[in-house]
């Protein structure tokens, strides 16, 4: 007689075996929740004015391909935004999402300006989640962030990518692993919930340098994870570096197989911000496979039912 296997992982309301965001949401805030991708105006250290240098792999919206129009007043991008989500959603609660370019990457009184109205209730917002750097965060900013963690739900979002130095030269990151860890030692002393983002399939990495760099964030123990699928977008770098020399690209099958190998190497509390990416259609020369993200999502799930896998299944950071 065939024995059903009972689900072992705790966090998850839709039979998911890792620990999903909505499942984050609903039990934290009891509510729909939703993002609101916004573009501040911010710039980015390594991108220079003519729009050139910065990652490779980084569009020319500085990787906030879905976010708000940037030549709009930020309170009318939230305001419109909000307000088409909440057709869909009429209860739900909205994070404004600083996505674009890197959002602390300007004088402290330029972000308490841009900042402030989605703290102190003049924008109407449950939460901010801002995206940025490790090298554009300094004490002084940080303790600016903390005090904003007092007065709303506050996420932030750190571009980690690879700890292989290597690939970071290659893809021209910009940093290096120990600026990274430097001021995740710093953040680690805050109560601010982190979010690290990191890339799969970048360039000439194989599945163990992928699984090694999952295994170091399951090491710092964030808040939350965002694993993505590298993407080749027109007009890039990366994609004139492929067009000369292409590298291998996962194919979906491999990139599952990463992604079931990564989740059983974090912590079963970690929370599982994304598997997937966005891109825009128009611009994506490679991997075609991505623009299926509900396919992929499923078939993640399939793999981890095929392997009688979970999140933190092999999870070793009790040894550390
Ligand atoms: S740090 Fe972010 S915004 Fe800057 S170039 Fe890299 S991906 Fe783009």
């Amino acid at each position: 007689m065939n024995q059903v296997k009972e689900n072992p992982f705790p966090y998850t309301s839709d039979n998911k075996r890792y620990y999903t965001w909505n499942h984050y949401l609903k039990t934290t805030f009891n509510q729909k929740v939703f993002k609101v991708a916004l573009d501040a105006g911010f710039s980015c250290p390594h991108r220079r004015s003519d729009g050139k240098g910065g990652c490779t792999f980084c569009s020319e919206a500085g990787s906030g391909d879905f976010a708000g129009n940037r030549s709009m007043l930020l309170a009318k991008q939230f305001e419109e935004q909000k307000a088409m989500m909440l057709r869909k959603w009429p209860d739900g609660l909205a994070i404004a999402y600083f996505q674009a370019y890197t959002n602390t990457y300007a004088p402290l009184s330029t972000l308490k300006e841009i900042y402030e109205p989605f703290f102190n209730g003049t924008i109407d917002c449950l939460g901010v989640a801002i995206a940025t750097r490790p090298d554009c965060l300094d004490d002084e900013i940080i303790e600016y962030l903390v005090e904003k963690n007092k007065q709303k739900p506050l996420y932030l979002e750190i571009g980690v990518q690879t700890i292989f130095d290597e690939t970071s030269r290659l893809i021209n990151r910009g940093h290096t692993t120990e600026v990274l860890e430097e001021t995740l030692t710093r953040l680690k002393k805050t109560d601010i919930p982190l979010v690290l983002h990191i890339i799969n399939s970048l360039p000439y990495e194989s599945a163990d340098m992928m699984i090694q760099t999952a295994k170091w964030v399951a090491k710092w123990h964030p808040f939350a994870i965002k694993i993505h699928m590298l993407h080749i977008l027109k007009r890039t770098p990366m994609a004139l570096q492929y067009q000369h020399s292409p590298f291998p690209i996962l194919s979906k099958e491999e990139y599952i197989d990463i992604v079931v190998s990564q989740l059983e190497v974090l912590p079963e509390d970690i929370v599982i911000q994304r598997l997937t990416g966005d891109a825009p259609s128009e611009d994506l020369i490679t991997p075609l496979w991505t623009l299926s993200k509900v396919a992929v999502l499923n078939d993640i799930d399939k793999a981890m039912v095929a392997r009688n896998s979970w999140q933190g299944k092999y999870d070793e950071t009790s040894k550390y």
